[in-house]
Order: C-alpha cells, then structure tokens, then sequence
C-alpha cells in the first residue's frame, strides 16, 4: 500500500466521519470540535453508534478511554463491545454514555494528594478535538482525567485549558489589529523526538536498562561520537526495516510521519512529524513513543527513551518546535510580508520574549525530570539557564525600536515601525544557533529544553499560559487605544527595554555564557529539586489560577507528584546499582583476583624464577579497586535505606537523594568503571558500552 493509503486508515478523522455521520450530527460535531461549543448528549449518541460500527467493520472487539495520567505515559483500560441477549448470544453496543464518560479506578494514579482533599473517584471524559483511532483491535477514544470535583489529574486537562486561554488572548490582540477573519487561534507544535536502538539480548543482560532505563555503570569504549561519523550517516539495514515499520505504523494513525535520520550519538536516531494542533501534536508524540518501543521488539531490538542512557555520549531530548496560528491559516510568528502584519508580528514576537523572560523559572520546571538533570548544563545540551536566540536581524530590529524607532534593517532597506508603515522582514538572514534553548527559527520557536521521555504537554501547557498572560497585558493596553501607530511603539519599546536581557544570540554552551546571565540576572536553575518549588511560587500559582490552567490545589498536587517522582526514581537507580554491584560486579573482580592469585602461586610453584611482578601489580590494583568499591557500596547502601525513612518534607528528602544518595551512586560507579577496564573481558557480567552502542 502507498502512505497515501495507509495514511489516517485507523483513524476515525473528519474524512470517516463526513462519511458515516448524518449530516446534522457532523456539523453538531464539528462546531463543538472547531469552536468549542458544549457537545450535546444526543449527538455524542449518534457519534458513538457510527464508531462503533466503523471500529467493528476494521476489526475492533474492544473500546478503551485513553488517558494521561501523571505518570508521564499513557493509561488504558478495554472494555469488549459484547452485551449478552435473553437467547445466550451476544449483540455488539456501544452507547453515547460510554463514550462521553468513563470511571476507571483513579485510585493507583498519582494524584499529589488531591484525592486525599477531595474524592477517590476518577473519571474520563471523551476529548472529540483529538481523533479517536483503533490500535490492537480496540477502539481507542482519547480522553481527559480528572477527580471528582474536576481537579486535572492528568496532563491533557491543563493542555485543553491553556489552549483555550491563549485563544482567547490571541483574539483580542488580532481584533485590534483590525482581522476581522479568524475565528480563533490555535497553538501548534512539531516535537521532534529522539531516542536510541540497542540490541535486545543486551538489553535482558542489563538490570540497570531494564529497570532505570539507563547505564549506571559502563566505562567509555575506545570509540565514542568524536568522530562525527553517525550524524546523518547512511542507515543500517536492520534500523531503515525498523523506521520503515514504524513510519507506516504511525502513518495508519494518522500520524504524519516525516523525517528519519541517524542522531550524534552512535545508536541514536530521531524521528520528527509535521507539525499539528498542540492537544493532537501530543497525544501523536504519546503514540508515536509508545509504538517506537513495541515495532523495536518485532526488530530484536529495545527503544531506549530516557534522556540520558550512556554517560559520556550525546542524550536525547525533544525539540519542541511551537507557533501559534489562526483558524484559516495565518502563521502569526512569519515575519509576514505587509507592513501591517508586521506590527502584529512584533506585538506576538516580543509578547513571547516578555512571558519566557518573566516566566524562565517556569519553562525550566516543564523541562525538568530526573533524566533530563543528566542533560541540561551538560555540554551537548542546552544549559539550564532560558535565554532566547532571535538572530541578528531580529535582534537588530529590536535595537531600533529600543532607541525610539527602527528606521532600517540590517539588510538594507527602509523600515520604519508602526502599524500602516513597515516593510517585509526577509527570512533566514543569520545562521542556525544550536546551543539555544528556546530559538527562533524563522516562523517558530523552538524550544530545546524537554527531555526525551516527556510529554510535550507540560511544556506546552506552560508555554501557551505564560504567552496568554502577556497577551492579556497587551490587550488591555492597547483596546479602545486612540493612536494605536503610537501606542504599539511606546509597547514595543518598553517590552524590549525590559526584557533584551534574555536575548543572546552567541554560544550557550560556553562559560562565559554563565557568568555572564548570572550578570544579568537571569535564573539558572540546576537541577529538578531546585526547579520544582517554582509551581508553588506564588507568581506562578496566580498565573496559572488566573487563566483557568491549573488551580493552587492543582499545582500543589503537581508539586507533591513532581518530588515524589523524583524519590521514587532515585530510590529505584540506587537499588539497581546495589543489586548489580554486589551480585554481579564484585563476584566477577573476585573471580578475576582468584584467577590472578591462582595464576601467581601456579608460577611460583614451578619453582622457575619467573618475572610475577605484572601479575601482582594488577592483583594489588584490582584489590585496591575492589576494597574501595566495596566501601562505597557499604556507604550507598546505608544512604539509601537513611533516604527511604525519611517521614515528613518530601523537598527535604527529595534534596538528600540529590546530594547524597545520587552522588554516592556517581562514587559506587567509578569505581566500578575503572574495574571494568582491568578484569578479563570474558569476566565482566554485563555487556559494555562498545557491545551496546556499536553491535547492531
Ligand atoms: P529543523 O531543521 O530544526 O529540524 P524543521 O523545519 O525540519 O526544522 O522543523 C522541525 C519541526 O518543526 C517539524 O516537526 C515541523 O513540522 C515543525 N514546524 C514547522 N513549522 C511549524 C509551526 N509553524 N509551528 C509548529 N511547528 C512547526
Ligand atoms: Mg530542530
């Protein structure tokens, strides 16, 4: 079959449903899709009728309420079709009801305490802007979670509100400047995933992979990506079956599917969509993660996802490439080529830089997870500090309207600032900039920051929040302005003012860069721990309550569900690295010395005078090695069981993992490592970093 084909064929998208549904019941739909009216219960009857029929006719037996809860990944429970009959046979049913609304036992998600406050009871609720699709022969209905009393308990909630809340910010800003076209405005994100492949029989020998998701042991091979070699190399044989697979996997849920390539690091690759509607573009990133593990293991190979698998080499993020854009299709970052777009342009432009610049501590806490702290500050990945870069036009552009008004561009060309008189910005006039967490790339932002095993939900979220706060400020400047040409200049130039401090266009990896956003005052926030108090500030809880996001309970529960995360992923790392440490690490050093001892009293006992002196100075070294490893795993050990009986503060707890378990884990693995490139390779108990990265 062509992709053409395949394309959207298990998704119950507009095309089916214009198809299936009674005219009156698709238009009822789609209003409630495309502007958000209330969904009536009639209607949803109708719907579920001819999903029903359309899943059996594609082979469904089942139908399940997907969802998203707090763990990060997907949750789903099926239920068959079947409904028994008086004469013991069984008619297929699905009813409106059971698609609107579900009831699963909310009672083993994380809920950071809020069921506790309110009720044990959980439901889901069909979110129809989200098509729903058939995978393993269920009907699957995407769905939003949530408590008793409607408090979010997942990810998809916040995302729906704030979609909702920019929109409506967005609207007023386009009705000053005179559109009268668009109906509403949308945000759009193309998340750009990578990941890596390794071999399944490797992955089996390795408790650490299995149950962490990365190496907590491996000394660096001889080979690691210095090279260059992989990036955009040609692709294996087995890897191209795999991402072919995939690709027409993903194509068959309407997932489109675009770019495929090798990634720096050796056995990591990336897979990027074309872009779609926020709410969409994430449940899409959610599939597209789940069935990159399940189409590997059909390849004898594991998908690992974690953001940082191998020490040493390149971890994998998720660029979040997001713009906002109308309902009939007008990108409202493109630079734009009226004049009057243009001013429009800016006003979104620098209503961006303002929200990431005042909300950075915000945007830093989308990106942060256990995984991603192995990351960020790191040298292949953004640091930890937000900046913007914008380019040096742009920048340029930004000078001008700083000191009283941009008269030209660096191009050349007049350009004067204001509503009715400012020439096209011509695009890609400077280079890319690699090392930004948050750039411009032409007609977007792209933000570097998420972590590879993230949901692009809380990133988004936050984004399209702190966006409509600042929109919301702009509006209420400049509704019912008298001389808009003047007000949007003197707003400009005040939002430029204020906020240039977080433009920098040069290279985010340097040290300099550090010293010098510390000089301007920027926050650099350098771990999870320390990112995840800033739900609670206050600033922050207002901004979220303010646009109906995430209530202060709700981000109190986030808050409590963040460190508890955190303790819990720590806890698991250190008692990996206990297990494998003593049961498999130090034997196999014990064996080697027995070896190496055996081998020293055989030669003595031919009674030649040989030349022992190479194999008791490794036995001495190895000895030295194994007693120190041995006293650092007596130390982890104790820590941790200190870590896990802390009662009380979860900051204070979740800070001691940081500080002392984690660093004592670090000590444990050096040790360890350097073992590892003296005892016998046919010794050593698990696979090494050049079995795992350069065997496939
Ligand atoms: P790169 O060179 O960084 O890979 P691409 O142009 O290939 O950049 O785009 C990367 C991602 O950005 C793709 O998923 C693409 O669909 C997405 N993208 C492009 N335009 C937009 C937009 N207006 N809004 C959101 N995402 C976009
Ligand atoms: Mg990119």
């Amino acid at each position: 079959m062509s992709p053409s084909e395949i394309f959207g064929s298990k998704v119950f998208n507009d095309a089916t449903m214009r198809e299936r549904l009674p005219k009156a019941t698709y238009k009822a739909l789609k209003k409630t899709i495309d502007e958000g009216l209330p969904l009536d219960p009639a209607v949803a009857e109708v719907v579920a009728s001819a999903m029903k029929d359309w899943a059996i006719e594609n082979g469904a037996t089942h139908f399940t309420h997907w969802f998203q809860p707090m763990t990060g990944i997907t949750a789903e429970k099926h239920d068959s079709f079947i409904s028994p009959t008086s004469d013991g046979k069984v008619i297929l049913e699905f009813s409106g009801k059971e698609l609107i609304k579900g009831e699963p036992d909310a009672s083993s998600f994380p809920s950071g305490g809020l069921r506790a406050t309110f009720e044990a009871r959980g439901y889901t609720a069909w979110d129809c802007t989200s098509p729903a699709f058939i995978k393993d022969d269920s009907l699957y209905i995407p769905t939003a979670f949530c408590s008793y009393t409607g408090e979010a308990l997942d990810k998809k909630t916040p995302l729906l509100r704030s979609m909702e809340a920019l929109n409506k910010q967005a609207m007023r800003i386009l009705k000053i400047f005179g559109n009268t076209t668009a109906q509403n405005v949308i945000t759009t994100v193309g998340p750009e995933q990578e990941y890596f492949l390794v071999d399944k029989s490797l992955y089996d020998a390795r408790k650490d992979l299995i149950f962490t998701g990365r190496t907590l042991f491996g000394a660096m091979p001889p080979k690691g990506q210095e090279m260059e070699d992989h990036y955009f190399g040609s692709l294996k044989e087995r890897i191209s079956n795999y991402m072919k697979e995939l690709d027409e996997e993903l194509w068959a849920l309407g997932i489109s599917a675009k770019t495929k390539h090798n990634e720096v690091a050796p056995a990591q690759h990336e897979l990027a969509p074309i872009f779609s509607t926020t709410n969409i573009a994430t449940d899409h990133n959610q599939l597209t993660m789940d069935l990159m593990k399940k189409v590997a293991l059909r390849h004898g190979l594991v998908c690992l996802q974690h953001e940082k698998p191998f020490a040493g080499v390149n971890g994998s993020g998720k660029h979040n490439n997001w713009s906002m854009a109308t309902n009939d299709g007008q990108n409202l970052l493109e630079p734009g080529s009226t004049p009057h777009d243009n001013a429009q342009f800016l006003v979104f432009l620098c209503s961006v830089i303002r929200a990431v610049d005042e909300y950075a501590d915000l945007l830093r806490l989308s990106a942060a997870n256990p995984g991603n702290d192995h990351r960020l500050g790191a040298n292949e990945a953004p640091p930890a500090i937000i900046s913007i870069f914008l380019g040096e036009q742009l920048t340029d552009i930004l000078d001008q309207i700083e000191n009283g008004g941009a008269k030209s561009s660096k191009s050349g060309g007049e350009l004067t600032i204001g509503v009715t008189t400012l020439p096209p910005l011509p695009k890609d006039t400077t280079d890319r900039n690699r090392t930004s967490p948050f750039a411009f790339t032409g007609n977007k932002f792209e933000f570097r920051m998420v972590g590879s095993s993230q949901s692009i939900a809380g990133a988004n979220f936050i984004l399209n929040t702190i966006v409509a706060e600042i929109l919301s400020q702009v509006a209420d400047k400049l509704e019912g302005s008298q001389d808009l040409n003047k007000d949007v200049q003197s707003l400009l130039k005040e939002m430029v003012k204020s906020h240039k401090r977080v433009i920098f266009n040069g290279n985010g990896y340097s040290d300099e860069w550090v010293t010098e956003a510390e000089k301007r005052g920027l926050p650099n926030i350098r771990s999870t721990v320390a990112a995840i108090p800033v739900l609670i500030a206050e600033k922050n809880m207002s901004v979220l309550s303010k646009h109906g996001v995430l209530s202060k309970a709700e981000c109190e529960s986030r808050y409590e569900i963040n460190l508890e995360n955190y303790i819990k992923t720590i806890n698991i790392e250190a008692l990996t690295a206990l297990e494998m440490a003593n049961r498999q690490i130090v034997p196999a050093v014990i064996a080697f010395t027995t070896d190496l001892a055996n081998s020293i009293i055989a030669i003595k006992n031919t009674g030649i005078q040989a030349d022992i002196s190479a194999q008791t100075e490794l036995l001495t070294e190895v000895s030295s090695s194994l007693s120190s490893l041995k006293k650092n795993i007596k130390i982890l050990q104790e820590v941790t069981e200190k870590a896990a009986s802390m009662h009380g503060d979860s900051y204070n707890q979740a800070c001691y993992y940081r500080d002392t378990v984690f660093t004592q884990m670090t000590a444990v693995r050096a040790d360890a490592d350097k073992l590892e490139t003296l005892v016998d390779s046919d010794l050593w108990p698990i696979p090494t970093y050049s079995d795992l990265l350069f065997n496939i």
